[in-house]
Parts: C-alpha cells; structure tokens; sequence
C-alpha cells in the first residue's frame, strides 16, 4: 500500500475505534490531516472542543495561531501532515491520561511509518515525552534533535502560547528555526544513506547535485 492509503486506512481505523475509554465522550475521532509525502509531521497533544465537533485537528483558536506560524515561514497547513498524541477530545480538555496515550500510540507509530518524515515537530509536553522521554520543554523547545531514524524539533504548545505573551514569542521564534531545521534534518539523513550505500558501484560518484535540491521545497 501507497503511503497515502496506509494513513487513510489508519483514519478509518481511528473514527471507529473504542480502544480507550474517550471513545464515550467525543464526537467525532480526530485522525489527522494533511500532505501524505510531506517530510514534515506535527504531532499534537488532542482534540480540543473545535476538534471535537468537526474531526479536524488544530482548527480552534490554538490551530489559528499554528497556522500563523506557518504562514510565518511561508509553509501552508497543506505542506505538513498535522496529528495528536491521542485522537479523541479528552472531557473538558483535560490532560491525557497515560493509559489513553499507550492505548492510542499504534495509531500514531503506523502513521509516522506510513508518512515517514524527516522530521517530527512536537507541540507540547505529551507529545515532546512520546519522542524524547524525561525531556523538559523549557530546555529542549527549539532545539534539533536526533530520534532513532528521524530528527525532532520540540515546540511549545500553541494553546500555551495563546495564555503567555512571552511563550509566544518563544514559539515564533523556534518556528522560524523550522525551515533550517528540516535541511540539516534531510541533509544529515541524506549523507548517512550515502554512506551506508555499497561503494562498488558501476555507477559514476555523483560529484555534485542540483541545485534546487536545496530550495526550501517541502517534499
Ligand atoms: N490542541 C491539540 O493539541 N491538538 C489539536 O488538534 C487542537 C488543539
Ligand atoms: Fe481509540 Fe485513540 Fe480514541 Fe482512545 S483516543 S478511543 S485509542 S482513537
């Protein structure tokens, strides 16, 4: 199956799924949306109210500022796949349990292998914990991290910054780390494919690439 496919059938999965007690409370199940090839992925922490009623992720008032951000580097929502730690609207917004983010993760472990992104940019503490457990946000926001076969750019939560004038400011300016960020992610990435690759080939080096290769295309 195409990546795409993989992610739409995860989708299905989800609005259907009763795998944790949430399911009771919500509307709807909120899967994620966006572009299936993109190298970038955001991870949330869960539907809010906005979320609930229309499926959707980061569509409330934290979703506007998220949105701003990205207009903010000149990124679209439609450049990025957009998800949450967990998928359905805990009551009255409450923080997920531990419980509920184990029962919803192969959800999100079979996205991040469908889309399978160079980068993953958490919002928040719970998504930050799922990537690098035991970081604190205070001191990891901002900064590129390497997990496993990917990299990972913690971000303050958009709801927290909309509470905060001075997070605000802190989150804007790690989203304009973004777009660097990604190209030492691809880049990185890409010289360990080289080196990993046999080195008896019939095939002439490739002594230099193209130049666009380095525009800040998104995928
Ligand atoms: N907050 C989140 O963490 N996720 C959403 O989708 C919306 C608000
Ligand atoms: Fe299923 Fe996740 Fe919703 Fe729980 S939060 S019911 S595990 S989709």
């Amino acid at each position: 199956m195409s990546g795409e496919a993989d992610l739409a059938a995860v989708a299905a999965e989800v609005r259907a799924c009763t795998r944790c007690p949430l399911a009771t409370g919500r509307t709807l199940a909120v899967p994620g949306e966006g572009n299936a090839i993109s190298d970038v992925l955001l991870v949330g922490e869960g539907p809010g109210q906005r979320e609930d009623v229309t499926g959707r992720p980061f569509v409330g008032p934290a979703g506007q500022l998220l949105e701003e951000l990205l207009h903010a580097i000149g990124w679209q929502r439609s450049d990025v796949f957009i998800t949450n730690v967990v998928k359905c609207r805990p009551p009255g917004n409450r923080d997920p349990e531990p419980s509920e983010i184990d029962a919803c993760s192969p959800y999100l472990d079979r996205q991040e292998q469908a889309l399978d992104p160079v980068l993953v940019v958490t919002l928040g503490r719970h998504s930050l914990q799922r990537y690098l457990p035991g970081a604190r946000i205070s001191e990891a926001h901002g900064r590129l991290r390497r997990a496993g076969g990917r990299f990972v750019l913690p971000m303050y939560h958009p709801a927290a910054a909309l509470r905060s004038s001075a997070l605000r400011e802190t989150l804007a300016r790690d989203f304009r780390g973004l777009p660097a960020a990604l190209l030492t992610a691809r880049d990185a990435l890409a010289a360990e494919r080289e080196e990993g690759a046999p080195r008896a080939s019939a095939e002439p080096p490739v002594l230099s690439r193209v130049d666009d290769e380095r525009q800040m295309t998104l995928f």
